[in-house]
């Protein structure tokens, strides 16, 4: 009896290919159609075009799995025949039979989305197998443990992963439990020491399992077997971690999942077989190397899920009583060479693939780009590059903007002395300090108080990626460099040490356990280690870090980006020390210096204050006296750091009632200070209080009406510009007025700018160029641009007030929504992170073109949090914006960002290949 899938036919039938073979030196697909066949069947069907050696087999398409979805669950019209054909035709090529004892042939059935997706299925193995199967599979092989081993294990997969049995018990396998009593039953520490007859009897064993926990009975027919793992695949695509998976990375709903049905080949079948996973080069370094780990006589995803220690797979990489690859199968080594040499020529990438050695052949069972850190990201790019496999503009577009973020920031100090207690692999390089915990659940519940924290796991699996997303650092006790820990942490940029041997983890009892040197130490969940992802080193409580220092391969790239980009990209920096940082990360100026929080600084808050309270503008006035020589050294010192570059200086924008004193001590502590009665203090406050402080008495509103803060801080500025170009140091000041929606308030405040400016370069003699611009962060400001731009010689978008007054939504309030907004489909994404091109660029485009058409080279730039964004300097570039301005830190992601979109206008244009 066969199984069939429940096909109704669908709404419309339509002959459409709904399944892709490969294999016999051609595939229906190609890399190309990843989107279609999903990244794993889309590399299969290349592989075998190019003439690697790939188990044949054929891929059922991500549209199935969306008309899957749309038509409740049930398949399209012609999938049974077409699935039917599949099988038939791996049967021709090996001549083999799915479920024929005297030539079985056995499947895996494997998940690939368009992106690989650790949330998703997990693949069965050795499928097709049952007590017949088994038997003859035996006799064909003369190895009956080999056949007997693999059938337990496909009736524990099958279980596991097509019943759902996995981590049932808490995260405990119940066939795992069953094969460890009967390692202790015979007295056997390796699951390759059981005898035949133990297979055997494991293999009942897990049957009744699943009737115990399930009341199904398990399916002795090969083709119920394949239905119900190719539904599985479907199914899993709707599964939480799935989901949640996609809502952590931004992947669509609807982009499905394709499902693989290949032959099996077997890497158990003795010494002379082998499994094994590598990197063609090094994805921690990028260095030209080949990074492989393997294990002899095994099977699946024994290598990736620890519970083998694997060897390397180069003589080079091995350690003390290692074996590696090279020496033990040297055939089949200079096979894989050749192999992975041909795959990165091809792809001209660092790929990441799985192999697997049957009596000494290789096959190949994936290949993909590999996941690096920021480091090795560089490195490859600019090796490609300098080896001719890539042009200079594509080792550009290779680089992932964000992730640059993980160079920049710090590293240990390596002054500092350390307590290292143990040391594992270095998986993913940097710098982390934290406090212990030992749950995804615990990093995220302290993540959320604030908390920085290393995840401390035996090993982790994808239901931990939501921790391991929070946390500062990963260390796991087991595990090589490409476990999950290692390859996750990696596409992270976040820091891990893996497979650290030494660690007792005792998760019962919240502490891990190590001995060094003689001692015991015991780590606490709660305490504070450091642990660095560049040298595997575990450390007692927290070592100093320091920053980071940018490699020449860094420089390489960034020159050829800088070549590449039309936008200039400044910082926004209100210190010279972030305003010399940001100049180390290639700030060419900045482009927005925050004045009030230097009104915050402990010696002159008192003065400000003073200020607010005064009830006449002499009382102002006085107050103001003291602050200008605090502003004018803080501007000294900011021109002094950006010599030679442009400034650009907002003037007061917030509401005046932030720097009151909000507590009733700080109340007091200010009447007391001031001579004043408490209640005046408290009155002021109560006059001060807005309804909506956002929309209310800030920014050049305040210029209007108390003049003399606007003069005080112009004063200040050219006072120091003054100064410093008395000693010779070149300043270019740029006066910006926030808030601006009205002509006449921009006229205003122009003209107190220039007489201020007039007078005090009358007092000191000195003449020094400034400019006058303004925020655009008003929707009245877009519509009366060319108004503005009258008199105004710059505009920089302010495109977080922007962003708000444009929705309506007060960013301090959207919290309370945003995140239903998102997880309802009803906005794509937080405006407030990727700037809204349809309604805000709108107006943002209005601005550009109405201030243009009066003052032609009008110099119009960025400064809100977008201008960090690589899709939002996208926009900026491609709306002729002349600068974007960021945080240090996301300088240099500004820049690649800029050269990417320079060049996808020039591959548009024609003006390059792609
Ligand atoms: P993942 O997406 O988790 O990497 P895969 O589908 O690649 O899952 O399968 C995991 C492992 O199972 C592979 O690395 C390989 O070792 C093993 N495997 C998959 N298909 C086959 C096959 N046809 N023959 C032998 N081993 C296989
Ligand atoms: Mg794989
Ligand atoms: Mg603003």
């Amino acid at each position: 009896m066969t199984t069939t899938p429940e096909s109704t036919p669908a709404p419309q039938t339509t002959a459409a290919k709904l399944v892709y073979l490969f294999g016999g030196g051609s595939a229906d697909g190609s890399a190309e159609m990843r989107n279609l066949l999903g990244g794993k069947g889309a590399g299969l069907a290349e592989m075998t075009n190019i003439g690697i050696p790939v188990p044949p087999g054929f891929t059922i398409t991500t549209e199935v799995c969306t008309a899957f979805y749309e038509n409740d669950r049930r398949y399209p019209a012609g999938l049974d025949e077409q699935v039917r054909e599949g099988v038939r035709f791996v049967e021709g090529l090996l001549e083999r039979r799915f479920g024929d004892p005297a030539r079985p042939l056995l499947f895996s059935v494997r998940s690939g989305a368009r992106v690989s997706m650790p949330g998703m299925m997990d693949t069965v193995l050795n499928l097709g197998l049952n007590d017949a199967v088994a038997e003859g599979l035996a006799r064909e092989t003369g190895d009956e443990r080999f056949a007997y081993d693999s059938y337990r294990r496909f009736v524990a997969m099958y279980g596991d992963v097509v019943l759902g049995l996995k981590g049932e018990d808490k995260g405990v396998d119940p066939f795992e439990a069953i094969l460890e009593a009967k390692k202790r039953a015979l007295g056997v520490e390796q699951d390759t020491q059981l005898p035949p007859k133990a297979l055997k009897e494991l293999v009942v064993e897990f049957k009744y399992e699943i009737w115990k926990r399930r009341q199904v009975r398990f399916p002795e027919d090969p083709w119920e077997q394949l239905w119900g793992a190719i539904g599985a695949v479907f199914g899993s695509w709707e599964n939480p971690r799935a989901v949640t998976y996609r809502r952590l990375y931004d992947i669509p709903n609807n982009w499905g999942t394709a499902v693989s049905v290949q032959a099996m080949v077997f890497g158990n079948l003795g010494e002379d077989c082998a499994t094994g996973v590598g990197f063609t080069r090094d994805p921690a370094t990028g260095e030209k190397r080949f990074y492989g780990e393997y294990l002899v006589n095994a099977q699946g995803e024994d290598v990736v899920a620890g519970i083998r220690t694997p060897q390397p797979v180069t003589k080079e990489a091995k350690g003390d009583g290692q074996v590696s690859l090279e020496e033990a199968m040297p055939q089949a080594f200079a096979e894989l060479t050749q192999v992975y040499q041909t795959l990165e020529r091809h792809y001209r990438d660092i790929q990441d693939i799985e192999f697997t050695i049957q009596k000494g052949r290789l096959w190949l069972l994936q290949t993909r780009a590999g996941k690096r850190t920021a480091r090795a990201m560089i490195k490859v790019a600019v090796d490609l590059a300098d080896e001719g496999l890539i042009a200079r503009e594509e080792a550009i577009m290779r680089v992932e903007p964000d992730k640059l973020d993980e160079l920049l920031h710090p590293t240990f100090d390596s002054k500092a002395t350390r307590e290292v207690i143990a040391t594992g692999l270095p998986a993913s390089p940097g710098a982390a300090v934290g406090k212990v915990v030992f749950s995804a659940d615990e990093a995220v519940a302290r993540a959320e108080a604030g908390e920085k924290v290393v995840l401390v796991r035996v090993e982790t699996s994808p239901e931990d990626v939501h921790g391991m997303s929070v946390a500062a650092g990963i260390l796991t006790a087991r595990g090589g460099m490409t476990s999950h820990a290692a390859v996750v942490a990696r596409g992270m940029g976040r820091c891990c040490v893996a497979g650290c041997g030494a660690l007792q983890i005792d998760y019962a009892s919240g502490c891990f356990t190590v001995s060094t040197e003689g001692r015991e130490v015991v780590v606490g969940e709660g305490d504070t280690i450091s642990i660095d992802g560049s040298t595997g080193e575990v450390m007692l409580g927290a070592v100093p870090v320091v920053d980071s220092t940018l490699d020449e391969n860094f420089a390489t790239l960034m020159g050829w980006v800088d070549q590449a980009r039309r936008l200039r990209v400044r910082t926004n920096a209100d210190t010279p020390q972030d305003a010399a940082l940001a100049r180390q990360f290639g700030a060419e100026g900045i482009g927005l210096c925050r004045t009030e929080h230097m009104f915050f600084e402990p010696d002159r808050i008192l003065a400000v204050r003073e200020m607010i309270l005064a009830g006449d503008e002499a009382g102002r006035r006085r107050a103001l006296a003291k602050i200008l020589p605090m502003q004018r050294s803080d501007f000294e010192g900011i021109f002094r750091a950006m010599e030679g570059l442009p400034v650009t200086i907002r003037l007061l924008d917030p509401p005046l009632h932030e720097f009151l004193p909000k507590t009733p001590a700080e109340i007091e502590e200010v009447a007391r200070e001031l001579g004043v009665a408490a209640e005046v203090v408290a009155q002021h406050n109560e006059a001060l209080a807005e309804f909506n402080p956002m929309l209310g008495h800030r920014g050049c509103r305040l210029g209007v009406t108390y003049p003399e803060i606007y003069e005080t801080q112009v004063r200040a500025i050219i006072e120091a510009a003054c100064n410093l170009s008395r000693e010779g140091v070149r300043v270019l000041p740029e006066i910006m007025i926030p808030i601006v929606g009205m002509e006449e308030e921009f006229v205003r405040m122009r003209q107190l700018t220039e007489d201020t400016a007039a007078q005090v370069m009358a007092e000191t003699g000195v003449r020094v160029d400034y400019t006058v611009g303004t925020m655009i962060e008003l929707p009245r400001a877009c519509m009366v641009a060319d108004e503005i731009a009258r008199h105004a010689e710059f505009f920089s978008f302010g495109t977080n007030d922007l962003t708000q007054t444009t929705y309506g939504i007060s960013r301090d309030d959207s919290a309370h929504f945003m995140p239903d907004y998102i997880a309802k489909g009803v906005i794509e994404g937080d405006p407030f992170v990727k700037l809204d091109q349809e309604g805000v660029g709108e107006l943002m485009r209005i601005a550009v073109g109405k201030g243009r058409s009066v003052r032609p080279g009008l110099k119009i730039g960025i400064c809100g949090e977008h201008g960090g964004e690589p899709t939002s300097v996208e926009f900026c570039h491609r709306e002729g914006l002349d600068y974007v301005s960021a945080s240090p830190y996301r300088v240099p992601i500004a820049r690649v960002a800029a050269a990417q979109a320079a060049l996808r206008d020039r591959v548009a244009e024609g003006v390059v290949a792609q």
